[in-house]
């Protein structure tokens, strides 16, 4: 008999609402076993806070390894006042960091959709986002988050002087990029990439890079160029022109949070980053909703677990290639959304509001 290998994903819920709204996909995961005869196993480990809190490391070696042994890892949230004075190794998010550096994950890609349930949610007029459906591609280990020299350090007038260095090469450029055209060829096709290449060297090098992998391999997608601040402006002024935005570590980071404001709540919005591919082929990836910790409503079952719900959908469709289930997934959700159910952060008059676990519950029984 053939044995079927398993497909383990690692947990890690991390701090604050992160074990609320992963207890969710837990459900759900064992909902597939049992009921689509799946064969996803679960483990679990201590990231963040928690894991300072017992190991005094905010990750240790072994949940590391761990997550390079599993097919996708999927991340609640880290964080919390807690920790915000811990020096900065200590820090829950030096977990992250290390995850994002050590398996490579390169593209960070945060959807931001509009949901047409949800529209009213949103801080713009409903005929600017109405059926918005971005793909914000951003890199995510290079760049001046990670470059060298970095440190704060004396000087000679008594002052101090903060370094931080902005770097990126081709390939790390262009990895990136390639990743924003293959989503793109899914998509509209369309592609735009974001730098400051009138003030910065490293953001012409991007621009010219992305033109010639474009020229090279991509000729069939629509591509332009945008300036960064111009791009955070448009994304006000007209976001439905857009279908993927390719950008750096730094912009991406904001340019993705803008974005996902659009939507109107961060409780809604998951992600995926992937890296290189390891030595059996796969792509290692992490997927989290965009979300923080939210420390100032852990521990109420009132954190909506949707946007974690729909990054375990993502994991599905791009770590196992499971379409037909992550769009049920995806459906579930809609149908739940449909039939007014919301949680606190998303409530409106007519509606219903539930728990946390209420949520979960809804979306399993659609996907029955
Ligand atoms: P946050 O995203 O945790 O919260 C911002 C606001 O959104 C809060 O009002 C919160 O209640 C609300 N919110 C967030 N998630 C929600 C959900 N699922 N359901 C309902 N409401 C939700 O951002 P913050 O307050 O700036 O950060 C809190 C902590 O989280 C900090 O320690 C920060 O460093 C950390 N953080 C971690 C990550 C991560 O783990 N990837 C990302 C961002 C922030």
């Amino acid at each position: 008999m053939i044995k079927v290998k398993k497909r383990k994903f690692l947990l890690l819920p991390g701090d604050g609402v992160g074990p609320e709204v992963v207890g969710e996909v837990k459900k759900i995961i064992q909902w597939f076993n049992s009921n689509k005869s799946l064969d996803f196993e679960m483990e679990e480990g201590l990231a963040g806070g928690a894991s300072y809190d017992k190991h005094g490391t905010p990750i240790t070696d072994e949940v590391f390894y761990k997550a390079l042994e599993c097919e996708a890892v999927i991340l609640g949230a880290v964080g919390g006042p807690k920790w915000d004075n811990l020096e900065f190794s200590k820090k829950p998010e030096r977990a992250l960091l290390k995850l994002r550096k050590e398996l490579k994950l390169f593209a960070n890609l945060r959807p931001a959709i509009c949901f047409k349930q949800l529209v009213d949610a949103s801080t713009l007029k409903p005929e600017i986002v109405s059926g918005l459906d971005i793909m914000i591609v951003r890199e995510l280990t290079g760049g001046i988050y990670f470059g060298e020299p970095r440190g704060i350090k004396p000087i000679d007038n008594g002052e101090r002087k903060g370094i931080n260095t902005h770097t990126y090469t081709t390939s790390e450029i262009q990895r990136v990029a390639r990743v924003a055209f293959d989503l793109a060829k899914k998509r509209k096709n369309k592609v735009t990439s974001c730098e400051k290449s009138n003030v910065m060297e490293a953001g012409l090098l991007w621009r010219e890079e992305v033109e010639l992998l474009h020229d090279k391999e991509f000729k069939d997608v629509q591509l332009n160029h945008m300036l960064a601040d111009n791009c955070a402006m448009q994304l006000l002024r007209n976001p439905k022109q857009f279908d993927v935005i390719v950008t750096d570590n730094l912009f991406g980071d904001m340019l993705s949070d803008q974005a996902s404001m659009l939507t109107g709540s961060l409780g809604l919005l998951p992600s995926a980053s992937l890296g290189a591919k390891n030595k059996d082929g796969k792509i290692r990836a992490m997927y989290e909703p965009i979300h923080g910790s939210a420390p100032d409503i852990a521990g109420k079952g009132i954190a909506n677990p949707i946007a974690t719900i729909l990054s375990f959908a993502m994991a599905l469709k791009y770590s196992l290639d499971l379409v037909k289930e992550s769009d049920a997934l995806e459906k579930a959700v809609q149908t739940v959304l449909d039939e007014k159910l919301r949680t606190k952060d998303i409530l409106s008059p007519g509606m219903k509001e539930v728990s946390t676990s209420e949520m979960g519950d809804a979306i399993i029984s659609k996907l029955q």
